[in-house]
């Protein structure tokens, strides 16, 4: 075989590029979500056929023109033209941040389409050389649907651990006792509460407290499976909804979780960590909530009894 010339490499090197750049384009454009992205000025230089799809305009009428240009017309709900003054790409052009907005965009056609919008700045050592927009079309069932959630996460929700709350957790509880009793489904329920609570607020402070009943959450979530539920039950308390729990699982979890909070540092208490008490039991066949939780609570104080920082279970 003959030694390839220049030529030849340079054009497999260009075959190479071309190859890699239709190879991401078919993929944008296998989207079914709109994705534009536009350079430090707004201009559009890229344009997929989701975006097509949803405004009614092709890349080959919007590429090289500017996103303020009067074609796509973002309105926020109130109505305002967001082109020159709040434009989520103009914004996240300038402060790098990426954001999400509910907006309206304008259709060739003329009508307004809802849309949720997702912002990211495109960054090349270390500057930005662009944004990119990523926007969904808001149909009304979703709008409904998300409107319901984000009222059930008012209602659900602790706000100051964003994990969900008592209210929550007393659902799942009643759920999974139906569960228990119609299917012979098995469920773990563990009380977690932190040791010696009181000192640590007064001696680093209430704030400090705070900050580490956050972490505690955040250790909690992390080391669940996503049929598990937690929550915070009050105060310094937390509980856990084991599925499909035997008594060694659910030794096992609770053992989990007191060994993750002791080995996490909280920044606000000095990398100090904290310790908690777990009581943790089996949903049984004649169980009410109230003599789950009991049974539970019981045991949390013969943790506590115990020395604190272990985990008993009945
Ligand atoms: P024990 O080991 O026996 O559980 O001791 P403890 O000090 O944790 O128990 P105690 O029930 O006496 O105190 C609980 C403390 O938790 C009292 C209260 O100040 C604190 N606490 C409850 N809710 C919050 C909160 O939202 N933020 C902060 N920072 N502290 C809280
Ligand atoms: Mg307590
Ligand atoms: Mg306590």
């Amino acid at each position: 075989m003959p030694p390839r010339s220049k030529l030849d490499r340079s054009c497999l090197a260009d075959g190479a590029v071309e190859l890699t750049r239709s190879f991401h384009e078919v993929l944008l454009d296998s989207l079914s979500d709109g994705v534009y992205f536009v350079d430090p000025q707004r201009r559009i230089r890229y344009w997929n056929q989701g975006s097509a799809t949803i405004t009614g305009y092709g890349a080959k009428e919007i590429v090289g023109q500017s996103c303020f240009d009067g074609l796509l017309q973002h309105i926020d709900i109130s109505g305002k033209c967001l082109c020159h003054s709040g434009c989520p790409l103009a914004k996240t052009l300038l402060d790098g941040r990426s954001r999400e907005e509910h907006l309206f965009l304008h259709h060739k056609r003329g009508h307004r389409v809802p849309v949720c919008v997702r912002v990211a700045s495109i960054k090349s050592k270390g500057k930005i050389i662009g944004a990119m927009e990523v926007f969904s079309v808001i149909t009304p069932e979703n709008q409904a649907e998300r409107r319901i959630r984000e009222l059930e996460g008012m209602v659900f929700l602790d706000y100051l651990t964003e994990l969900p709350n008592r209210r929550y957790i007393e659902l799942k509880l009643k759920q999974a006792l139906e569960e228990s009793q119609s299917f012979g489904r098995t469920f773990g329920l563990a009380i977690i509460d932190i040791d010696h609570f009181k000192d640590v607020n007064d001696v680093y402070g209430h704030e400090a407290g705070d900050s580490a009943l956050k972490t505690l959450a955040a250790t909690l979530t992390a080391s669940l499976r996503e049929k598990d539920a937690v929550g915070r039950w009050g105060g310094e308390e937390f509980v856990l909804l084991l599925a499909d729990s035997d008594p060694q699982m659910l030794q096992h979890v609770a053992e989990r979780c007191r060994m993750l909070i002791e080995n996490s540092g909280c920044p606000e208490l000095m990398g100090q960590s904290l310790t908690v008490s777990i009581g943790a039991t089996l949903l049984q066949e004649g169980d009410s909530t109230q003599s789950a939780v009991d049974r539970a609570d019981r045991l949390l104080y013969t943790s506590k009894s115990r020395g604190r920082n272990r985990v008993s279970i009945g």
